[in-house]
């Protein structure tokens, strides 16, 4: 195969050529400031008006309940912070998870050092946050519960409902990461007792740096960014008119086509996760069997390190990854397989590969090909190996 396989969708997806489509006239056609009074400036606010509706549908809220952003970390950061800023006079204890993405984890360390405490709760063997530690974390002065809706490593799915109930009884918030999971899984914000929600566009065959907030009415929030009066003086700064209009046509596509997509990726990834756990000998698969996003598989080979395995995989034109995209280049083993109570060596072998419906079956029969041979290369250099061969034959 001579071209790219990519199997990295986790870590972004490629812009679909109707969300291309729809953002063109709002590059070179209308290219008016939404702020401006005059009329040439009418189809950008109406546009944006439209996406936020779009969005508020799909997750059963109110269109004032969506405030853009510029992706799922900012969104983490405003939930996070913003909450504590807001309801420190209540108290300054945050609950969160041990397997967070870097978004809200570094951002609770910020909080930490400013003096809020925050506890981190700890996950079983396959990435379920462990409800009973959760309850016992709540105390008077808890202000924000925030946990992940899906894993972006593991593709563990938490159990978010329990935890809005949670939440809810113990008049406290709740955030939740959906940037894995929104246009994956259906969300209700009331269903789900959810109070903040974050979500990121490119994840879902949108455009990179647009995403937004999901705010339920009547919480006390403030400002993210100071400025102008745009997204109801909240955040401040001239709106991405085309990548808001990415956004919504992307989310109404991932709406319209998620049981259709569910199904293909669910086939594909059970296909990969078969083969190369039949194939392969000393390697398991991190994260929940189904308790799972439907395009994720992550694996860890024993006796071999990811970024190697990676790199090759890279020559023969598979993209995938060893962590997450935003830890790679970091030579410390995944948090989140740490978490899991993997121990470093094997954490160190681990490869995530997610797949989209463009994916197909004879694209992962070659990757499953490439895999044993590289893990079978990379095991016959290995010194561990060796002598774990030499340790069965004794
Ligand atoms: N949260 C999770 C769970 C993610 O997977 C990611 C991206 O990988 C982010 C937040 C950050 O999103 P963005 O890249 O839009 O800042």
């Amino acid at each position: 195969m001579n071209q790219t396989i990519y199997l990295d969708n986790a870590a972004t997806t490629r812009t679909k050529p109707q969300v291309v489509e729809a953002m063109l006239p709002y590059f070179t056609e209308h290219y008016g400031n939404p702020s401006s009074v005059y009329e040439f400036s009418a189809p950008c606010k109406q546009a944006i008006a439209g996406a936020r509706e779009i969005i508020a549908k799909s997750l059963g809220a109110k269109p004032n309940e969506i405030y853009f952003t510029a992706g799922g970390t900012e969104s983490d950061n405003w939930a996070i912070k913003a909450t504590a800023e807001a309801y420190e006079s209540k108290g300054k204890h945050i609950i969160t998870s041990k397997i967070e993405h870097h978004g809200v984890i570094h951002t609770c360390e910020y909080l930490e050092k400013r003096g809020f405490e925050v506890t981190y709760v700890d996950v079983d063997e396959n990435g379920i946050i462990k409800l009973d530690e959760l309850k016992k974390a709540i105390r008077p002065d808890t202000i924000l519960i925030s946990v992940m809706f899906a894993n972006n490593e593991i593709g563990t799915i938490e159990p978010i409902k329990e935890i809005g109930a949670i939440a809810r009884e113990h008049g406290i918030l709740f955030h939740t990461d959906a940037v894995q999971a929104y246009g994956h899984i259906p969300i209700h914000v009331d269903e789900y007792n959810i109070d903040m929600l974050s979500s990121s566009a490119h994840k879902i065959n949108g455009p990179k740096g647009i995403g937004f907030l999901y705010i339920r009415t009547g919480l006390k929030t403030r400002s993210f960014v100071h400025g102008g009066a745009q997204e109801r003086k909240r955040r401040g700064g001239t709106e991405n008119v085309p990548g808001i209009v990415g956004y919504g046509r992307a989310a109404e596509i991932a709406m319209d086509s998620m049981e259709e997509r569910d199904k293909k990726e669910r086939e594909l990834r059970d296909y990969l996760i078969e083969r190369v756990t039949a194939e392969v000998p000393y390697v398991r698969l991190n994260g929940h069997r189904t308790k799972r996003l439907s395009n994720n598989a992550n694996f860890a080979f024993q006796f071999i390190e990811g970024e190697s395995l990676l790199i090759m995989l890279d020559g023969s034109g598979i993209c995938g990854s060893s962590g997450s995209a935003c830890t790679s280049g970091s030579l410390d083993p995944s948090h989140v397989l740490l978490a899991i109570g993997l121990p470093h060596e094997i954490a160190h072998g681990s490869l995530r590969l997610t797949v989209s419906e463009e994916n197909t079956r004879e694209e992962m029969d070659f990757v499953v090909e490439r895999i044993k041979e590289i893990v079978k290369r990379l095991r016959d250099m290995s010194p561990l190996y060796e002598d774990f061969v030499k340790n069965q034959k004794q």
